[in-house]
């Protein structure tokens, strides 16, 4: 043969992961490489089927073997993926890979809208995702979702064990489920923890890529107790441009850097941040202020990942039972998933 298996892993060594620095055959990425004298064909595993660099890397991997090896050589590329994991503890939901809190500084800022929609769009890649809804004080997943109770029992390795409801593609577990909706529940500062816990430990969650975890607003028992007791890879705050829910919101990422609680902030939303007319999409009127959350993220050295409008589809879809809106705002939430699943990658990258 005019060339070798060397020859493309050479070629291969040019091009670089954008996010981790470093060339895709270093990274393992490159798999499953076969050869014929007029083609090539391998896989690239990606660390995140939501990555948004896909194109350039696919684009890259292809001008690279022409250029270095052969100008006229036929090149197949599977982009696929095989999403890394958290570092730290495994003892707990060992079949998790990643965990992500979506927390908030008050309620009301969308936060539970913002969670169900970043764990169908994270779906929508293809990543296995589970949704806990850990909000206990006003769960909103079953409504969001339209799913009820009864929940149902499984038994594994000797365990009696409660299963997720599945719901576009999404395995997903509240509170809610275990109540009725007229049902108030009451709940105490011990029954608080012992209530995770059984949602984290004797909930049937399988093996997942992603678990968000809908935290309850503030800075609480429950936020403390999630903290401590999941190893999260980082939380992703929400907000609005208020002033008065970026103070909150500066409150809660200040709990979340406690040396105590230690967790990372992999990013802010800032949701309902502009309102445009649906005849006038690239108008935007800033009715609650602007820069606050940039501000945060400035103060906390973290990222913005996007920037939400308000949106009569949006409340309506996640009012009633779904996750899909506008296209407009389809295309912002595919941004700020990728934004967040990035995030995730190249922290679990650093993370020793
Ligand atoms: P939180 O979890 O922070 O309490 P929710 O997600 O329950 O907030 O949202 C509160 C209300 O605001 C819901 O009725 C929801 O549909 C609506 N909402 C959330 N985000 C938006 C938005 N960007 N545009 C319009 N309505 C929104």
């Amino acid at each position: 043969m005019s060339y070798t298996e060397e020859d493309i892993l050479k070629a291969l060594m040019q091009v670089e992961d954008p996010d981790l620095h470093k060339d895709i055959v270093t990274l393992g990425m490159v798999r499953n490489l076969k050869l014929t004298e007029t083609m090539v064909s391998f896989s690239v595993f990606l660390t995140t089927p939501a990555c948004p660099m896909k194109e350039v890397i696919e684009n890259a991997c292809r001008t690279a073997i022409h250029h270095f090896v052969k100008m006229d050589l036929e090149i197949k590329i599977e982009m696929t993926s095989d999403v890394t994991s958290r570092k730290g503890d495994k003892s707990i939901l060992p079949g998790v890979r990643n965990i992500i809190a979506v927390a908030s500084g008050k309620g009301g800022v969308g936060k539970s809208t913002v969670s169900a929609n970043l764990a169908a769009y994270l779906a929508g890649t293809g990543a296995t995702v589970g949704l806990l809804d850990a909000d206990i004080y006003g769960p909103s997943i079953p409504t969001m979702f339209g799913i009820s109770g009864p929940v149902e029992m499984i038994e594994s390795v000797g365990r009696k064990l409660m299963l997720p409801v599945e719901k576009n593609g999404i395995k997903l577990f509240s509170i809610g489920l275990l109540s009725r909706p007229d049902e108030a529940i009451v709940w105490r500062g011990p029954m608080v923890s012992s209530a995770i816990k059984q949602f984290v430990n004797d909930v049937h969650w399988g093996e997942l890529d992603y678990l968000i975890i809908d935290m309850p607003p503030g800075t609480g028992d429950v936020q403390i107790t999630i903290s401590q007791m999941i190893p999260l890879n980082g939380v992703v705050i929400i907000t609005t441009p208020q002033d008065v829910a970026i103070a909150d919101a500066r409150k809660a990422m200040a709990m979340f850097r406690m040396p105590a609680i230690n967790v990372k902030i992999l990013g802010v939303i800032e949701n309902m941040s502009y309102f445009s007319p649906p005849d006038q999409p690239n108008l935007k009127y800033k009715i609650f202020g602007e820069g606050g959350a940039e501000k945060l993220c400035t103060e906390f050295n973290t990222d913005l990942l996007g920037s939400l409008p308000i949106n009569a589809e949006l409340c309506e879809a996640s009012d009633n039972g779904s996750t899909t809106s506008g296209s407009y705002v389809n295309n912002l939430f595919s941004e700020i998933t990728a934004n967040l699943a990035r995030k995730v990658s190249i922290s679990n990258s650093l993370v020793i």
